[in-house]
């Protein structure tokens, strides 16, 4: 799957957490084809372990609107979301979801308990996967390779 507008806003997201210092992820909101929220990672500079990118995004979108869910509303991440992150995008009505690259060793989507599978999931989005997987893929392997040197 090629990349939209909305992705590329997600990878610039994840560009900017890394800038930051932060495990370069991004995500965006958007309804009726418009963004009502973006972020990156913010874990670090909240020090907040729940602030990731998608649910820093969900909790500004939601903000934004007024209300409590985001029922209609598409997801786009540049990593697939961890098991946290599947859970709250459920809990958001979230529409479609949209991740970028796999992340077999943290995802719940489709790695690990793939939460939207399990019976206790009462509202599960559309997945599309491999939107922009190779850039959002790049951008953390470059990440990660900076630690180390
Ligand atoms: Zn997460």
């Amino acid at each position: 799957m090629k990349t939209n507008q909305f992705m590329e806003l997600a990878l610039e997201e994840a560009r900017a957490a890394g800038a930051r210092g932060e495990v370069p992820i991004g995500a965006v909101v958007v309804l009726d084809g418009i963004v009502i929220a973006s972020s990156g990672n913010r874990t670090r500079e909240l020090n907040d372990i729940t602030a990731h990118a998608e649910i820093a995004a969900i909790r500004m979108a939601c903000e934004a609107l007024g209300q409590e869910r985001l029922t209609g509303a598409d997801l786009y991440v540049t990593l697939e979301p961890c098991t946290m992150c599947a859970a709250a995008i459920s809990f958001a009505r979230i529409r479609r979801l949209y991740y970028g690259a796999e992340d077999p060793k943290g995802g719940g989507v489709d790695s690990g308990v793939r939460f939207y599978a399990q019976p206790t999931c009462h509202h599960a989005p559309e997945v599309y996967s491999g939107m922009s997987e190779v850039q959002a893929a790049e951008i953390l392997r470059g990440f990660f390779q900076g630690k180390r040197d």
